[in-house]
């Protein structure tokens, strides 16, 4: 199986292994850490929560995505991992919206992932409950929260400007100074706070910040900023609120609100870790929470050579008009793969097998493509395609006749029945299968050669028609009637090359789109660089081919084994009646030379 590069070790991909996420876990089932603890059935501090029945749940995972773009591979690393985790263990897994930033998110970003968190396979809603949240639905309790804060004397308005702010935070050699507002009394903070959510003052003029340390060596614990002014409209809250919590303050408060027992993040968190804990335990304090607190746990995000895997790099890529949207088939984002051809299956597949460590690695694109392809070579029934195609004229077949052939659906599995198409005098066979002067080695059509015509019949080549122009445009060749597969004596002729070929009466003309690397480089844009620079220009083909008869009927997004040429879906969008578009999702097998099985 294939090799991925992960934690500096190889790995036998397929190998489930357990991880230290589920060691954590079930050290906690163990022990009945989070036993007991009551659930309203909806979130809520405390006073919503108390003498609540118990939680069901003996875990609460949740997937926060903010919706400000697509998701991408890297999300479904960690929807896989949320969601499987709660599944495995009986627990409940929230689908939250983090949508506290009001100026990038927009709905049509919400649509997209709850259809691609769907899509993958994944549910939050059952018979009892509907885990789909928004943080926006918490702007109350935030507010509520840090107004208790302030009285508590854990945070202050400070009134310096950013740059003072900035400048005052010292480094991480040098401590931070601390501001000269920092000492305001709890009453002079609780006036400013409610003047900045009444609008009273500027964008940038004050800011709320958790009184921590300033010297600190976590430069997360020097006094971080909890809310900021913002007068833009927020895409479910409209214009009501001009105040917008920071991540830091808003994600612990979330967890905490919807009884999240382990809440997983990417390494990237780890030094937030204290304030997430400074912050829940300041508010258990006040009353707002009881404890067991979720516990926040970091691991490895992915990082998948040559492509990207960041919102922000895939919207400038968009917008530069390198590709054709989020759904891209060359992108890795969900909705990209998808339309690529990728199964949910497959994504899962690559997701268990590249495991959960708490080491950064880059993991090849061939370990996607090969769970792609196990997923489907039981799966995906046969078909033939001309993707070059130049007629194939058989001389000694009569002009009016026309033979049945058939093959099985897929190889191993009889019981998916069998395919008809018809054989003729007119065939389509690929372009490189004919060779005027064969290179060394060549078994395939030349004149005076031998090859069988798969499910039909061997015929010997007898010489090509030109163009003025010196360009093949017909092969000839003669068919030897008894040769039939799968009738008595075929077996008796012997021939190397066996080709697969649509009769061209029958042939449905199709679309294929072709897509290779979207990038020349393996990590495109690491060391500063910007990834369209490293674009491959070369990264989609689009080819007018010659179907097997049967594929007219194909349905938008059945995946098909095309023999010879690799995996292909039917596209999403522009596949239909009277009108045929495959793309092509993955090649039979690694054509870059990457060790497979
Ligand atoms: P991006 O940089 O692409 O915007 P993000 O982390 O800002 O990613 P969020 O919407 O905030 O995107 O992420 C939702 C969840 O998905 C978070 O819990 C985040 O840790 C996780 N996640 C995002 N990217 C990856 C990745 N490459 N690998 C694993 N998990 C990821
Ligand atoms: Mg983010």
């Amino acid at each position: 199986m294939t090799d991925v590069r992960d934690d500096g070790r190889s790995r036998q991909a397929g190998a489930v292994s357990s991880h230290f996420i589920r060691t954590i876990i079930e050290e906690d089932l163990r022990s009945g850490r989070h036993a007991g603890r009551p659930w309203r059935g909806r979130p809520g501090p405390l006073a919503v929560q108390r003498d609540a029945p118990v939680d069901p749940a003996p875990i609460r995972t949740r997937f926060p995505p903010e919706p400000n773009g697509y998701l991408h591979i890297g999300h479904a690393k960690s929807i896989c991992l949320n969601f499987g985790l709660a599944q495995e263990y009986g627990g409940r897994c929230h689908l939250r919206f983090d949508d506290t930033n009001p100026e990038k998110e927009e709905q049509e970003y919400v649509d997209s992932i709850v259809e691609a968190v769907r899509w993958l396979g994944f549910e939050w809603r059952d018979d009892e409950e509907d885990n789909l949240y928004f943080a926006s639905d918490y702007f109350d309790w935030f507010y509520e929260m840090a107004e208790w804060l302030v009285q508590a004397g854990h945070a202050y308005v400070d009134s310096q400007t950013a740059e003072e702010v900035r400048a005052n935070r010292g480094t991480l050699t040098e401590p931070g100074r601390p501001s000269p507002y920092r000492d305001r009394s709890p009453e002079e903070n609780l006036r400013l706070l409610r003047e900045m959510r009444d609008g009273r003052h500027a964008e940038g003029t004050q800011l709320l910040r958790a009184k921590i340390d300033m010297a600190s060596p976590n430069l997360n614990l020097r006094d971080p900023a909890l809310y900021r002014i913002r007068f833009a409209t927020h895409h479910r809250t409209g214009d009501a609120w001009c105040l917008y919590p920071m991540y830091d303050y808003a994600h612990p408060i979330e967890d905490a609100l919807e009884n999240i027992t382990h809440s997983l993040c990417t390494l990237e968190f780890e030094d937030h870790r204290p304030l997430y804990d400074w912050l829940l335990e300041r508010l258990a304090e006040g009353g707002f929470f009881a404890r067991p607190l979720p516990q926040q746990i970091e691991f490895a995000r992915l990082n998948l050579e040559y492509t990207i895997t960041s919102k922000r790099r895939l919207q400038a890529l968009i917008a530069s008009g390198a590709v054709d949207g989020w759904d891209d088939p060359r992108l890795t984002t969900i909705a990209g793969l998808r339309r690529r051809g990728y199964s949910p299956e497959s994504i899962r597949l690559f997701c268990e097998r590249i495991g959960v460590t708490k080491s950064d690695a880059w993991i090849e694109m061939s370990a996607l493509e090969q769970a792609l392809r196990d997923d489907l070579e039981p799966k995906a029934p046969r078909a033939v395609a001309v993707l070059d195609p130049l007629k194939l004229v058989l001389e000694n077949w009569p002009e009016d006749r026309v033979d049945d052939c058939e093959a099985p659906a897929h190889p191993q599995r009889p019981e998916l029945g069998r395919r008809r198409f018809p054989f003729a005098r007119e065939l389509w066979i690929e372009r490189d299968d004919f060779a005027e002067s064969p290179p060394k080695g060549f078994f395939r059509l030349y004149p005076g050669n031998r090859v069988r015509l798969r499910y039909g019949y061997v015929v010997e080549c007898t010489g090509c028609e030109k163009d003025a122009d010196g360009r093949v445009v017909a092969a000839h060749a003669r068919v030897f009637l008894d040769s039939k597969s799968g009738t008595p004596g075929a077996d008796a002729y012997k021939v190397k090359g066996n080709l697969h070929w649509v009769a061209a009466h029958a042939a449905v003309d199709a679309e294929v789109r072709l897509y290779d690397r979207l990038f020349t480089e393996a990590q495109p844009g690491a060391g500063g660089g910007d990834p369209l620079d490293s674009l491959n220009p070369a990264s989609k083909k689009v080819l007018q081919a010659k179907l097997e008869p049967g594929l007219e009927a194909a349905a938008p997004e059945s995946r098909w084994q095309f023999e010879r040429h690799g995996y292909f879906v039917a596209d999403r969008f522009d596949h239909g009646p009277g009108r045929a578009v495959f793309n092509r999702t993955v090649g039979l097998k690694d054509s870059r030379g990457n060790p497979r099985r």
